[in-house]
């Protein structure tokens, strides 16, 4: 018996995504054991905490590295670092309270501002709100340009985030103009990159370019603990991410990563690396590929291979859109019984008509299972 059922708690096949809502992503076995070796001994935290990032930054090939709880803490932390660096007064002061000069209280001198792309904006950026800044925010539906960029840089900025979409980048400066731009402004650039794994070589190409900082979710592309984020880049910034974050009784305090979190992401980053994408990558394919053969001669199920995912990366799914008066059902009513049927399948819709099978977080065996269910649910 699984605890899941001695907890009268349904399991569910996931065909959506490393949703957190759904549990982020399985472990495999290699990080399930480095957590459970974890677990069996008492150890420094700050030592551990600081050994594990020099693994993690060897093997991805950057300067430092950083176990934070989640990419959401990742931000926050990263914020804080980029306003207190190693200054234990300023630190005592987050989060910022009140935007200065307001209700009589005198500007204070710690940077509170943070340039975002207006059209980069996602519900992740409270995570770095919380630390009390303000967003002065760049560009429009038509694009951003450099000189908007340069002429929202204050002495009062703290750094300049993306939150990395290949689907909206577009909209953005580039990478490379903008880090140009922070470099010779000395303000930190940092990508928050959490789904965008993979391609593995993300988690060195924003810092390759000159990304200051760039971050990750331990629990979606990689593998790793569901509760874990990582965070790359430059040692100065990595230092006083630490300096912020747990055990020190500060911001980051809530933001606990526990030795098992922590050896767990460096196994899962040992994974990722020695991982073979390409076949991965077949996989997905021939995901595709099946579902096209299951519902080639079903009248009115339209099968074809979507790409790339929502967050943009260069990863196949299954799109499948249904003819609803022929089939005599709605879409809507099929993502109901596949979620309430038995088993329990969850898989995101597309547009008004679809759905998306997505098979980065699928089992062995479920391909089929969703299919066999569909089938069930739509009579054919
Ligand atoms: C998922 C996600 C996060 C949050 O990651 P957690 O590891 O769940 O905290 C932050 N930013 C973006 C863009 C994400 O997709």
């Amino acid at each position: 018996m699984t605890i899941y059922k001695r907890l009268g708690i349904r399991t569910v096949i996931n065909g959506n995504a490393t949703l957190t809502r759904l549990g982020g992503s399985i472990m495999p076995p290699e990080v399930v054991a480095a957590m459970a070796d974890a677990s069996k001994h008492f150890v420094d935290i700050i030592e551990l905490q600081k050994r594990v990032g020099e693994e993690i930054a060897k093997l991805t090939h950057n300067e430092a590295a950083y176990v934070s709880c989640g990419a959401a803490a990742a931000l926050t932390l990263s914020t804080a670092a980029c306003i207190t660096g190693l200054d234990a007064a300023k630190r005592e002061k987050l989060p910022l309270s009140l935007p200065p000069g307001r209700c009589g209280f005198q500007p204070h001198t710690m940077k509170n501002e943070v340039i975002v792309h207006r059209h980069g904006r996602v519900g992740y950026d409270f995570a770095v709100r919380q630390v009390g800044v303000t967003f002065v925010e760049i560009g429009n539906e038509n694009g951003t340009t450099p000189t908007e960029l340069e002429n929202a840089i204050t002495e009062k900025t703290a750094a300049i985030f993306y939150f990395a979409n290949p689907g909206r980048e577009h909209l953005w400066v580039s990478y490379e103009e903008a880090i140009a731009i922070a470099k010779k402004h000395d303000v930190p650039l940092i990508v928050d990159a959490a789904a965008q794994l993979p391609p593995p070589e993300n988690l060195w190409r924003f810092t390759q370019m000159g990304a200051d900082l760039a971050l990750f979710s331990g629990g979606k592309g990689l593998c790793g603990p569901q509760s874990s984020g990582l965070i790359v880049g430059k040692k100065s910034l990595i230092e006083a991410i630490a300096f912020n974050g747990p055990p020190h009784p500060f911001i980051g305090r809530g933001m606990k990563v526990g030795k098992e979190e922590m050896v767990g992401l460096l196994a899962a980053v040992e994974w990722y690396l020695n991982h073979d994408h390409a076949e991965l990558q077949q996989s997905y394919e021939e995901q595709v590929t099946y579902y096209e053969e299951v519902f080639a001669d079903t009248q009115g199920v339209t099968v074809h291979r979507s790409f790339p995912s929502e967050a943009g990366q260069p990863m196949p799914r299954t799109e499948i859109r249904f003819d609803e008066e022929h089939l005599g059902i709605t879409r809507d009513e099929i993502l109901h019984q596949l979620q309430t049927g038995e088993p329990s399948i969850d898989i995101a819709g597309a547009g008004a008509n679809g759905v998306l099978i997505n098979g980065q977080t699928l089992m062995p065996g479920e391909v089929e299972i969703i299919a066999q269910r569909l089938k069930e649910i739509l009579g054919t």
